[in-house]
């Protein structure tokens, strides 16, 4: 179940391995058959040159419309003059500065090139071939691809409005069940799972099933009931926080995030984690992003009103919407969301259609500062008035 998604959302069918077309013999391992590569939104510079557009508004992937801290710009500056060193390939200074920041040991945190490579670190730790993790279906789809890659099985359970439903994923679990994912909140729907839900998870969980409370957008959290996940990592459980530079930290070229866990975990990820994993760039500039404060809180500002306008501009042209707890928003354009994407493209606003993810009259539009969000209303506007 779940492999044709996959094969969309990831390839849109385009990019298929199919080497009997080309009459060589299929080398690539069984487990990876039905798994096609990742496709990430459309970067400016291609958007720019196809459509010949002098300026595009992207708020396809959910980064900071801000941009970088300038602190942690010109630390990346400074970290030029260094690039012919070898980065600490344990990120000893980052890590220290994480631990006092979170309250935790430097021995409970690991880094990666991106939250996207923990994932897979964690896959590549603790699920044998043949063993199971249980994901939300319309969860942010990285942590089915890395399951596959290790040959793994994925049990997927349904949304229920719009949110992990934690309950249904509990009756999921049996003994060949390694791990259960949680995005929090979630990618692409913006929902998140309350402290209490996820109490109960783990009431209902035997301790050798690891819990991944992924909070890539953890810090634009404003509701008060939102999981003290780090709590079960300080209390012994078998819990693995993840966090990531990429989004109100402004990073994600950089690519570097972080992961939270129990010490024996950590121990175990460091021995698949690449020597150098994270490079000199990206722990300069993060260890500059934690200082400023300003920027973080400015980044949270423009976001919650940039989510106001969007909501409500949205609700004047009709249209229906999840309330989102990140700096996103999924948007029932009602009709296919495929075309609706490409004709705002041609405006010069890229956002993400959400068909492969299975919301077909969907969007998915990254909240940005107040004349990125006035455009994209406009082109929406102009788009669904001409049909
Ligand atoms: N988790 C979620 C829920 C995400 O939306 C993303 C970004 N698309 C990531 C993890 C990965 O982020 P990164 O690898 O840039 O840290």
């Amino acid at each position: 179940m779940g492999a044709g998604r996959d094969a969309r959302q990831a390839s849109g069918g385009t990019q298929g391995h199919n080497p009997e077309e080309d009459g060589v013999k299929d080398l690539v391992r069984e487990a990876l058959k039905d798994l096609a590569p990742y496709e990430p939104g459309k970067p400016i510079e291609e958007v720019k040159r196809e459509l010949g557009l002098s300026e595009v508004f992207k708020m396809a992937s959910n980064e900071n419309p801000l941009g970088p801290s300038p602190m942690a710009a010109e630390a990346v500056r400074r970290a030029a003059a260094e690039l012919h060193l070898y980065p600490d390939g344990s990120g000893w200074l980052l890590k220290k500065r994480l631990a006092a920041h979170l309250g935790v040991e430097s021995r409970e945190i690991i880094l990666g090139n991106g939250s996207d490579e923990i994932i897979r670190m964690i896959v590549e730790t603790f699920l044998n071939p043949g063993e199971e993790v249980v994901v939300a279906d319309q969860a942010f789809i990285i942590y089915r691809m890395a399951a596959k890659v290790m040959g793994g099985v994925c049990r997927i359970v349904p949304l229920s409005g719009h949110t992990h439903d934690l309950e249904a994923m509990r009756r999921e679990v049996n003994e060949r069940t390694r791990l259960v994912f949680i995005a929090n909140p979630n990618n692409p729907t913006g929902t998140m799972v309350t402290g209490q839900q996820v109490d109960r998870l783990m009431s209902g969980l035997p301790e050798d099933v690891i819990v991944v409370c992924d909070e890539a957008y953890y810090e634009y959290i404003e509701r008060d009931d939102f999981p003290e996940s780090i709590g079960y990592v300080r209390a012994g459980r078998p819990v693995i926080v993840l966090r990531t530079f990429s989004k109100i930290y402004g990073l994600a070229g950089l690519r570097i995030g972080y992961g939270i866990a129990r010490d024996d975990l950590v121990r175990g990820m460091n021995r698949v984690r690449q020597p150098f994993n994270t490079n000199r760039m990206a722990q300069a500039g993060a260890l500059a992003a934690l200082d400023d404060t300003e920027h973080l809180e400015e980044s949270r500002r423009v976001n919650t009103e940039g989510k106001v306008f969007l909501y409500g501009a949205l609700e004047r042209l009709g249209l229906e919407t999840v309330p989102s707890e990140a700096n996103f928003i999924l948007v029932d354009v009602g009709r296919d969301g495929n075309a609706v994407s490409e004709k705002l493209l041609r405006r010069g606003v890229i956002v993400r259609a959400m068909g492969g993810y299975g919301f077909p009259r969907s969007v998915r539009v990254t909240v940005g500062e107040r004349a990125d969000n006035e455009r994209f209303i406009a082109a929406l506007e102009e788009v669904l008035g001409g049909e």
